[in-house]
C-alpha cells in the first residue's frame, strides 16, 4: 500500500506567494504519485492563520478546482506553531505521513522526494536541515547559531539548523499531539517523540515574495519561549548566582566592620552605591526570570484552546477530533 501524504502549509497573509507555492507543491506531489512513491489520495492542506488579505479566497478557489487541495481557516491569527498544530491535528487521522513546510518556498520542495524515500526506509521523523544560510540576513544567522548553542548548553536537544520543514509518520504525529502544553515549541518537542529519525540537507532560499512574518520582537519572544518551556536550569543558575553574591556580600560587609573596629572611618559611599546597584540588578533580573516561569504556569493552568477552526474544506470524517 502506498502511503497517503499530506503536506501541511501554514499561511499568514501569503497572497503574494500562495499560487506559486501551490503549483510547485502539486508538481512535486504529482511526480511522486507517478513514481508510485505515494498514494494518489495524497493532498495539500493549507492552514490560513487568520490572514487579513486574500489568502483564504485563494485557497478556496483552488480547492474547488483541484480536490488535492484542502484548506482549514482559523478564526484568528494564532501564530506559526499553533497553525501548524491545527494542520497536523486535522491531517493526522487520514494520512500515513505528514510533511510541514512554510508557504514562502524558502525550503526546497525537491527535498520532499528524499523525505518520502527516507520514510520508505522506515524513518518516522525526517528533519530538513539547512546546509547553508547565506540567504538569511547576517543577524538571523548569528542569532540563530548562538541560540542553538545556548539551548544545547542547557541540555535541550535541538536539531541544528532545522526549522519546521520535516516529515512525520502518522504514529509520530499522533504521539506529538499528546503533548498538550499550551506553548508548543515544536522544534524542541519533536525530538522528544523518539522513533527512528533521519535528516536531509538542503539549501535555504530567499523568500519568494512577501515579507517575513517574524520580526525581531517575535523572534526574541519565540526564543525565550523555547528556553523557558524546556528547562528550569536558569532558575538553578539564579540560585547558584545568589549563593555566590551572598558570599561576596558577606566578605564585603566584613571589611567596613573591621575598619570601624580599628577606628578608621570608612567613606564607603562608592562601595555602597555600587553594591546597591549591582544587587538591585541581580534581583531584578532574577525576578524577571522567575516571572517568566510563573507567567508560563499562568498560561498553562488556564488550558485555553490553541486555535479555533472557522471554516474547513476537509472531508467531515477527518474532523473527528474536533466537535464543531
Ligand atoms: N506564519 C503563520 N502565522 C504567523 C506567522 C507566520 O502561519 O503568525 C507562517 C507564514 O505564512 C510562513 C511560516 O509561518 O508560511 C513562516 O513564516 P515566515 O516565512 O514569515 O518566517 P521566516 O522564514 O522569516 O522565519
Ligand atoms: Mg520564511
Amino acid at each position: 500500500m502506498k502511503p497517503i501524504l499530506t503536506i501541511v502549509v501554514p499561511c499568514y497573509n501569503e497572497e503574494d506567494v500562495l499560487l506559486n507555492t501551490m503549483s510547485e507543491l502539486l508538481k512535486v506531489m504529482d511526480r511522486l504519485v507517478l513514481e508510485k512513491a505515494i498514494s494518489k489520495d495524497s493532498r495539500l492542506l493549507f492552514v490560513d492563520d487568520g490572514s487579513t488579505d486574500h489568502t483564504w479566497a485563494i485557497i478556496e478557489t483552488k480547492a474547488k478546482k483541484d480536490n488535492k487541495v484542502k484548506g482549514v481557516k482559523l478564526a484568528k491569527n494564532v501564530g506559526h506553531q499553533n497553525a501548524l498544530l491545527a494542520g497536523l491535528e486535522a491531517a493526522a487521522e487520514c494520512s500515513d505521513c505528514i510533511i510541514s513546510i512554510d508557504a514562502d518556498l524558502q525550503d526546497d520542495v525537491n527535498v520532499i522526494a528524499q523525505f518520502i524515500h527516507k520514510f520508505h526506509e522506515g524513518n518516522e521523523v525526517v528533519y530538513g536541515v539547512r546546509s547553508k544560510r547565506d540567504k538569511d540576513t547576517w543577524f538571523k544567522r548569528v542569532s540563530a547559531e548562538s541560540y542553538y548553542k545556548l539551548m544545547n548548553g542547557f541540555g535541550i536537544e535541538l536539531v541544528f539548523n532545522h526549522a519546521d520543514f520535516r516529515l512525520m509518520s502518522k504514529r509520530a504525529v499522533l504521539h506529538l499531539l499528546k503533548y498538550t502544553e499550551t506553548n508548543m515549541f515544536l522544534r524542541g518537542i519533536v525530538p522528544l517523540v523518539g522513533f527512528k529519525t533521519a535528516t536531509v540537507t538542503y539549501e535555504r532560499k530567499e523568500r519568494l515574495a512577501g515579507e517575513s512574518k517574524y520580526p525581531l520582537k517575535k523572534m526574541i519572544s519565540f526564543a525565550l519561549d523555547g528556553l523557558t518551556s524546556f528547562t528550569v536550569k536558569p532558575i538553578r543558575l539564579i540560585t547558584a548566582g545568589g549563593a555566590i553574591v551572598l558570599i561576596l556580600g558577606a566578605g564585603a560587609g566584613a571589611y567596613p566592620l573591621i575598619q570601624k573596629a580599628a577606628g578608621n572611618t570608612v567613606p564607603g559611599w562608592t562601595s555602597i552605591m555600587a553594591s546597591i546597584w549591582f544587587i538591585g540588578g541581580v534581583q531584578l533580573l532574577s525576578l524577571g526570570l522567575i516571572g517568566e516561569y510563573i507567567g508560563k504556569i499562568f498560561k498553562e493552568v488556564k488550558r485555553r484552546p490553541k486555535f479555533l477552526i472557522e471554516d474547513n474544506l476537509l472531508e467531515p470524517q477527518t474532523l473527528k477530533r474536533h466537535e464543531y
